[in-house]
């Protein structure tokens, strides 16, 4: 199943848990506004090439669009728009005061020089830059942009509104990104995870941990694990997958990474079959790459207990199934992975603020949004007698409802 069809179908029986009214069901699934434009470049060689971007905004309800910009070769409407609809629901969920977007481009970027990429993303830019904006619509990173691609954005927003940090968030530090935000999506998976390890009186010290990837989130998420005593027993990349059944040494495998720019050959475990790390016995599955990579082949073969979901939409609705009759808990990547949002909220606030703040304060009250989310999760469970899935669903589908019917229907 797709991801816009396995998130729509989820809003679904969340709407249909909540008693929403079909009118604002409807009204809530259809997005905002759908933007589609050509961007042609002149190559570094002096060719002319075309590529089409798009940014799907899909609700504002609750304040204005947030979410990523990916350059990707694969990036098309219905995955934007699905993805957009997440953010909205994710935003919700953390109650930060913004609706949902997405966007991308359909490119190769390691196909690209640096300054063609620039060229490209100041073309998107000027395409887009009068429908995004401080309260309308702020991109950030995903897939394939980073710090300086948003240094872009800023620069080429800037020379049509004015010097507008607040535009885009997940900038360099340097012009006005936040402290911490770089560890904050791998943090919030950390702080949702021990939240659900207290209520089932347990705690991450002693525990082994499976992480799928470790690019920023998943490696992230190992080194704050490992400091808390947890052992992550095995991890892969899109290299291949290591173990080591008494807890890897993860500080030792990020400078390996960093040196090698690989997982092979790491001298503290042995490699493994990267198709069977996903169903290596473990606390704790942290899948932190890609989508659907659990799924009817593999969910009746996973031997966690809980699964972590810090990736986006790891799970099909189909392996959803097969894990909870299993008894695996899953705690969804609408809250699971909203670290990232939190502190981009966070960064957008310091630059309106005009105050930047201390890394240590980032990370508190990182940790009180996700744990407060958290045991909102659980209410909207007990009221609806439902999974996390479908309690951190209801919960933001309710808020974003309450925040449309709040607004009225007059024109
Ligand atoms: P990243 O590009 O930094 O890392 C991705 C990792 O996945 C890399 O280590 C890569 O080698 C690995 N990978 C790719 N294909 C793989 C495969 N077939 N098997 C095993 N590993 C594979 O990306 P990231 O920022 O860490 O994002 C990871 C996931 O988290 C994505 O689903 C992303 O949408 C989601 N996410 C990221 C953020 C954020 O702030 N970075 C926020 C929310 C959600």
């Amino acid at each position: 199943m797709n991801a816009l069809a396995a998130t729509s179908r989820n809003f679904k029986n969340a709407a249909r848990l909540l008693g929403l009214d079909a009118k604002i069901e409807k009204s809530l699934l259809i997005p905002f506004r759908e933007i589609k434009v050509e961007c042609t470049i002149p190559k570094d060689d002096g060719t002319l090439v075309s590529y089409v971007g798009f940014r799907v905004q899909h609700d504002n309800a609750r304040g204005p669009m947030k979410g990523g910009i990916r350059y990707h070769p694969e990036v098309d409407p219905d995955e934007v728009n699905a993805l957009a609809q997440l953010m909205t629901w994710k935003t919700a969920v953390a109650d930060i005061p913004y609706g949902g977007a997405k966007g991308g481009i359909g490119c190769t970027p390691r196909e690209l020089s640096k300054s063609e990429l620039e060229r490209l993303t100041r073309v998107f830019t000027q395409k887009i830059h009068d429908l995004i904006g401080i309260h309308t619509d702020v991109p950030a990173p995903d897939m394939g942009t980073n710090a300086q691609t948003m240094a872009w954005i800023l620069d080429e927003y800037s020379k049509f509104h004015g010097h507008s940090p607040a535009v885009v968030t997940g900038k360099p530090i340097d012009l006005g990104g936040s402290l911490g935000r770089e560890a904050a999506t791998g943090r919030g998976v950390v702080f949702g995870t021990e939240a659900l390890l207290a209520e089932h009186g347990k705690s991450v010290k002693g525990l082994t941990f499976v992480i799928q990837g470790f690019g920023n989130v998943g490696s992230w998420a190992a080194r704050l694990l490992h400091e808390r005593g947890g052992k992550v027993i095995a991890v892969s990349d899109i290299t291949g997958a290591v173990t080591n059944p008494n807890g890897l040494d993860i500080p030792a495998l990020v400078k390996h990474k960093e040196d090698t720019g690989s997982l092979l050959n790491f001298s503290g475990g042995d490699m493994m079959n990267p198709n069977e790390l996903l169903t290596q016995e473990c606390d704790v599955l942290i899948p932190s790459a890609l989508g659907g990579v659990l799924n009817r082949d593999n969910a009746s073969s996973v031997r966690a207990k809980f699964i972590v979901e810090a990736a986006n939409h790891p799970t099909d609705p189909e392996a959803d199934e097969i894990l909870s009759k299993k008894g695996v808990i899953i705690l969804p990547d609408i809250y699971a992975n909203a670290g990232g949002v939190t502190v981009s909220y966070f960064e957008w606030v310091q630059n309106i603020q005009g105050f930047m703040w201390e890394e240590e304060k980032v990370n508190n009250e990182l940790q009180r949004y996700m744990t407060r989310a958290f045991h909102n999760i659980k209410n909207m469970c007990k009221t609806h007698d439902c999974n996390l899935r479908m309690g951190a669903f209801t919960l933001g589908v309710n808020r974003v409802a309450r925040a449309t019917l709040l607004r009225g229907w007059e024109a």
